[in-house]
């Protein structure tokens, strides 16, 4: 049994929150690979790392320094890996992407860094090996995703071993860094329960599963407890977000069942 699971941003906010994930999948031994978003928002009005990476990203297109941006981003990391207790220190990687923020750094590179250092501390956390998504998510020149060359690098790389991954990014034929569009991270975990004919990818989020309107809209909506893939596309497609559109059809293809979760009430039932 092998369940692939994929943490979004708000599981990943804060040590408090790395503590919730760590709980979940030290509850099954059939949870063995773990594919991590950048640390969202611990609190409205809060920033997601990947909000503040873009914004350095606009800050160096326009020549205005971001160095506070680039503060809060590196403290944001420093306080979960204190108060997780890690030994690893990200000050090294942090200065190298610094000075490669001044000699040029392209957007998405920049971008993708959220989901790398929080991989990087999770697998610390859970005990599990980092393994970088640049290694085996591998794009086509027109941006679309070689399906079978990266099936077939990450089952070469992930076989038999319990692995955190990056969400969001992979690698160019030009060795050059691309992302997905936002909230790509889920569509990593799809391609990674697919290639590794997972059993089950569980989706991590912050509701219950999927609910019949935007409980930021409706308070109190329904969670449907079963949908089909058809119909969970066409939601996507229309903007619910809980689930990115483009991460359902791998899954769907090998008949994958997608189980979206709460983090935050991991005894709710969700969505299947
Ligand atoms: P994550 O960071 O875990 O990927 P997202 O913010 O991408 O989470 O998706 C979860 C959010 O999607 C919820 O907090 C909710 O506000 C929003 N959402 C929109 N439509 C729906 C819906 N129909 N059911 C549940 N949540 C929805
Ligand atoms: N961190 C990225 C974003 O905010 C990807 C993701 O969370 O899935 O869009
Ligand atoms: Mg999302």
């Amino acid at each position: 049994m092998l369940k692939v699971l994929k943490f979004g941003g708000s599981s990943l906010a804060d040590a408090h929150q790395f503590a919730k994930v760590k709980s979940i999948v030290d509850a099954d031994p059939a949870r063995r690979v773990v594919i991590v978003s950048a640390p969202g928002k611990r609190f409205s009005g809060d920033h997601k790392i990947t909000d503040l990476l873009y914004l350095c990203a606009a800050h160096i297109k326009y020549g205005v320094s971001c160095e506070d941006i680039f503060a809060m981003i590196r403290d944001r990391y420093n306080e979960i890996i204190a108060e997780c207790g890690l030994k690893l220190s990200l000050d090294k990687e942090f200065d190298e992407l610094w000075s490669k923020m001044q000699s040029g750094i392209s957007k998405d590179e920049l971008a993708s860094r959220g989901e790398y250092f929080s991989a990087r501390l999770m697998s610390e956390f859970l005990g599990f090996e980092f393994l970088d998504a640049a290694l085996w998510v591998k794009f086509k020149f027109d941006g679309s995703v070689d399906r079978d060359a990266s099936y077939a690098a990450l089952r070469a790389a992930a076989e038999g071993r319990r692995v955190v991954i990056p969400g969001f990014y992979g690698i160019m034929p030009n060795d050059t860094i691309k992302t997905f569009s936002r909230g790509g991270s889920d569509i990593t975990g799809a391609i990674v329960a697919r290639a590794a004919g997972a059993d089950e990818y569980e989706n991590w989020t912050d509701v219950s599963g999927f609910m019949i309107a935007d409980p930021r809209i409706v308070p109190g909506a329904k969670s449907i407890s079963i949908i089909t893939y058809r119909e969970l596309r066409e939601l996507s497609y229309m903007g619910a977000t809980v689930l990115h559109e483009d991460a359902i059809f791998p899954v769907k293809k090998a008949g994958i069942p997608i189980h979206i979760k709460n983090t935050n009430a991991p005894e709710d039932d969700g969505t299947r």
